[in-house]
């Protein structure tokens, strides 16, 4: 619920796509909403920012089609900022360019609503800094001028006018004008602009699937058309297009334009999607396992209020540790009750995960594997009471080979189910070969990605038609079981590893 001193809308700029470029004020905004309304083309990843408890509106599904829907989303601000809530107004870009948002903060202020603005990467920005053409150059352009191409030129009361535009001394970027660069390109030139004046165009700005065409601006509407590029796009005419051809950037990134295949839960897929996006990939994901509560806490319980009798604490995911440190806390504990008991973590990411609670492992294995796991705690656990906290499945080899020198006990702190279903979209684009890689993170989800695939995608997976790449040889063994091919396994057996595994892939000519 909002503050009585703070604004109750705030009108925020999402940016032009990449996630990365929301503000950071904008993620202040978005954490305090109880209500956020959104523009279709905001990425939807920004919602996650929102707590989960807001409620989330996309204009698209109110009543009317643009332009008619504004008076539905106006009424929606004004009602919920009446009733007290804080209100996230989230539009592409800036939500003073071109999105209305000037028409949305008059009816504010009409209704005498209190509002912030938020300014955002606005698509020219992200468009000319991901298309490497630098809006302004000291030898050619020291002016630019953001137009509108979506009113008629020949229209009557058009704001526009064409053969003023045509003489501009400076960069063009036209928002909303790539279906109209049939009547706008021949205005120019007709007003004068030169026919060989660079010209670029560039769709999905700033995303993995931004893809861009540069010609002269006579072609430009012939070579868009062919190209096939629609909206959104966003049109940069002048001589600093130029440029592209030595400052472009986006397009050379180790991934770029691949389509990656996420299988990881959702709650834990952000860091492996970031990573690949900040490659150029698209990543896509399906998620094939989610982890939850353990179905019963009462083990872990007993294992809680026995510490102090344990001499090793054992952690084989990241995960793991979380559920465990959290039911700690839940139990009104802290962190001192470890004091007296020695933590091993399974690899690299899981001791990352207790070093997030200041807990340094008093063991990691030089390789990340059960076997290896546990041979390095052997010397050290014979006679002992040894605690493993677990997902309620996964492979029993650390408790069969510790339970032969030490007194092991294995709880469940997590529970790992399979997703029931996938999506439609995600198959279908398997099945079609529109995803260029799989990415596996552990055997669990091969064998749960296999329950959810269909015939034509698994064939895909067997024939090696899409590359499969797998986390560590213990996912690898388990996705040749599935008879799928590996087409490339990380040395390192973490995320990043998984990435470079990739990033090599990527670089070998098929
Ligand atoms: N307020 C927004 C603009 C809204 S108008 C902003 O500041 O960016 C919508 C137009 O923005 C689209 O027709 C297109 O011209 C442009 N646009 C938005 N996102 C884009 C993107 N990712 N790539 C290219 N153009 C984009």
């Amino acid at each position: 619920m909002a503050d009585s001193s703070q604004p109750l809308v705030y009108l925020v700029g999402a940016g032009p796509g990449d996630p990365g470029l929301l503000t950071l004020r904008a993620v202040e905004c978005l954490a305090q909403a109880d209500v956020v309304v959104y523009d279709k083309l905001v990425p939807s990843r920004l919602l996650q920012h929102a707590p989960p408890t807001a409620r989330r509106v996309c204009v698209t599904d109110l009543p009317g089609h643009h332009p008619h829907q504004w008076p539905h989303i106006q009424r929606l601000l004004i009602d919920e900022a009446r009733q007290g809530k804080c209100v996230v107004r989230l539009k592409g870009g800036d939500p003073f360019l071109f999105g209305r948002g000037g028409e949305e903060a008059e009816a504010l202020r009409q209704a005498g609503i209190p509002y912030e603005v938020v300014p955002g990467v606005t698509a020219a920005l992200g468009a000319a800094a991901c298309a490497g053409i630098p809006l302004t150059h000291r030898d050619r352009a020291s002016a630019v001028a953001l137009v509108t191409g979506h009113e008629d030129p020949s229209k009557p009361g058009s704001l526009l006018d064409w053969s003023l535009l045509a003489r501009f001394p400076g960069t063009l970027v036209i928002y909303m004008g790539i279906g109209r660069l049939g009547v706008i390109v021949p205005e120019l030139l007709r007003h004068g602009c030169a026919a060989e004046t660079p010209a670029a165009a560039i769709q999905w700005a700033t995303t993995g699937e931004q893809r861009t065409v540069t010609a002269p601006l006579a072609e430009l509407p012939g070579a868009v058309q062919a190209a096939g590029l629609g909206p959104p796009a966003i049109v940069i005419i002048g001589p600093v297009a130029q440029l592209r051809e030595q400052l472009g950037w986006f397009e050379q990134r180790p991934l770029w334009g691949k389509r990656i295949l996420v299988t990881r839960p959702r709650a834990q897929a952000h860091e492996l999607i970031r990573r690949l996006e900040i490659l150029g990939a698209i990543p896509v994901l399906l998620p094939t396992v989610e982890v939850r509560e353990p179905a019963d806490w009462a083990p872990v319980d007993r294992a809680l209020t026995a510490l102090s009798s344990y001499q090793w604490l054992v952690f084989t995911s990241a995960n793991g540790v979380h559920f465990f440190l959290r039911r700690l806390r839940q139990r009104g504990a802290d962190l001192r009750v470890l004091g007296g008991v020695r933590l091993a973590a399974i690899g690299p990411a899981t001791a990352d995960a207790l070093r997030q609670y200041h807990l340094e492992p008093d063991l990691v294995p030089s390789e990340y594997r059960s076997e290896r796991l546990a041979e390095a705690l052997a010397p050290h656990v014979a006679g002992r009471r040894v605690l493993l906290a677990r997902a309620d499945r996964g492979r029993e080899v650390l408790r069969q080979e510790l339970s032969a020198i030490a007194e092991v006990e294995q709880v469940a702190v997590y529970s790992q189910v399979d997703v029931v279903a996938a999506e439609p979209q995600v198959l279908d684009a398997l099945s079609r070969g529109a995803i260029d890689y799989v990415t596996v993170t552990s055997s669990n989800i091969a064998r749960a990605l296999d329950r959810v695939l269909d015939e034509p995608s698994r064939e895909r997976l067997r024939s090696g038609q899409v590359a499969v790449v797998s986390i560590s040889p213990v996912t690898s063994a388990a996705v040749r079981e599935l008879g799928w091919r590996v087409a490339a396994e990380a040395s390192e057996y973490t995320t990043a590893g998984v990435v470079a595994a990739l990033v090599r892939l990527a670089k070998t000519p098929d």
